[in-house]
């Protein structure tokens, strides 16, 4: 990575953030934190792009600004190190995405995956989808370029956003640029194990999201936790102890190559020096649904409890919360309206 990049990233405020958020992203934000390319670093609280597909209910959206806050800041996101700013505050975000639409065809919207995928689970046609929600890849070019990111550490289903951002930046700087690039084409950061790059949720069916009811959050207790684990699917086929089992595409053990490590095998199940012995015992038969069970839920709380304490710490002082999102959005303030500056500028919008 060469010096001076900007990061950015954001999470919807539809619900307080999950274990797929931490790995598919979190974890990377908090990891730039201490990499000194980076000269800028931003984590956007997205409530506008929340409404797109939840206008009947904005309470929601309000509710769990502060709930999201409370989890970035208990997974070890610094305001020393990270600004993190509300979407619908900031006045270049409605206006950036008013240059940009014009850059952008039906065709190419209806192209992209992770709008399909979305709207196919939403149930909304080409005909039924708000206007706000199929045009977000839009407002999201504007979220990335209105500071500059040069990175995006997100999961797998935002590399087509990465990829329509890169386009209108290229197309902008083609028409507007006059040789020079007005604004920056960015890269998508994804985790170190693919696997974290979408993360399935407990229902072992899809990725584990806010919007479907299958997730583990950071703010789960231990006893939650525990019982989300017990009502997680495993192989169907694996009735009896005895009988073989499949660990492929068995929930619980996709979890344990995400989140254990051979010292976990060491604290809590000693047997198995690794993940592969326990996956190959497993695999043979002679390992029971509930030992394993027990494992991933010692590994989950082990490395979930301290970010739940530290998280409950902040949830008592709501005050200090609000005030670094407040003040990080007066400073993303500033550095925006020189992005629409230079962007009303290069277009060569009339100024008075
Ligand atoms: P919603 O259901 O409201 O869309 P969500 O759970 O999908 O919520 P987002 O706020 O859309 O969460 O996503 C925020 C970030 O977290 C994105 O970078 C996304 O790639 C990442 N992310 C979300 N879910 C997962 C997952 N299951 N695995 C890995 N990364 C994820
Ligand atoms: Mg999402």
């Amino acid at each position: 990575m060469i010096k001076n990049e900007v990061s950015l990233t954001g999470d919807r405020p539809t619900g307080a953030l999950h274990y797929g958020h931490y790995v598919g992203s979190l974890k990377s934000r908090v990891a730039l934190q201490n990499n000194d390319s980076i000269t800028a670093r931003y984590v956007m609280i997205a409530d506008l792009q929340a409404l797109t597909d939840n206008a009947d209910n904005p309470q929601k959206i309000t509710e769990n600004i502060l709930n999201v806050m409370c989890d970035y800041l208990a997974v070890g996101l610094s305001p020393d190190k990270t600004t993190f700013f509300l979407q619908s505050h900031i006045p270049a975000l409605s206006e950036l995405p008013m240059y940009y639409s014009n850059l952008v065809t039906v065709a190419r919207l209806q192209r992209n995956p992770t709008v399909k995928a979305e709207m196919q689970s939403k149930s909304m046609t080409s005909s039924s989808v708000p206007v706000g929600f199929f045009t977000y890849p839009i407002s999201q070019a504007a979220d990335i370029t209105c500071v500059g990111a040069t990175v995006v550490p997100v999961g797998e289903d935002q590399l087509p956003m990465i990829e329509q951002t890169r386009e209108i930046v290229h197309t902008f700087n083609r028409l507007y640029g006059k040789g020079k690039n007005i604004l920056m084409e960015p890269v998508a950061i994804l985790p170190e194990k693919a696997l974290n790059g979408r993360l399935v949720g407990t229902d072992g069916k899809t990725k584990m999201s806010k919007s479907l009811n299958n997730c583990i959050y950071l703010k789960d207790t231990a006893d939650i936790i525990c019982s989300k684990v017990k009502g997680m699917f495993t192989d169907p086929n694996h009735l009896r102890i005895n009988d073989p089992g499949n660990t492929e595409n068995n929930p619980v053990f996709i979890y344990l190559r995400s989140f254990c490590t051979d010292e976990h095998f060491q604290m809590f199940c000693p047997v198995y020096q690794n993940l592969a012995e326990m996956e190959a015992h497993y695999r043979k038969g002679g390992l029971g649904d509930g030992t394993v069970k027990k494992f991933l839920t010692d590994v989950l709380i082990a490395e979930f409890e301290p970010i739940y304490t530290r998280r409950l710490q902040w949830e008592q002082h709501l005050n200090d919360v609000k005030d670094i999102l407040y003040k990080g959005t007066n400073e993303t303030i500033e550095v925006t309206s020189k992005t629409l500056e230079a962007v009303r500028s290069a277009i060569g919008i009339m100024k008075f």
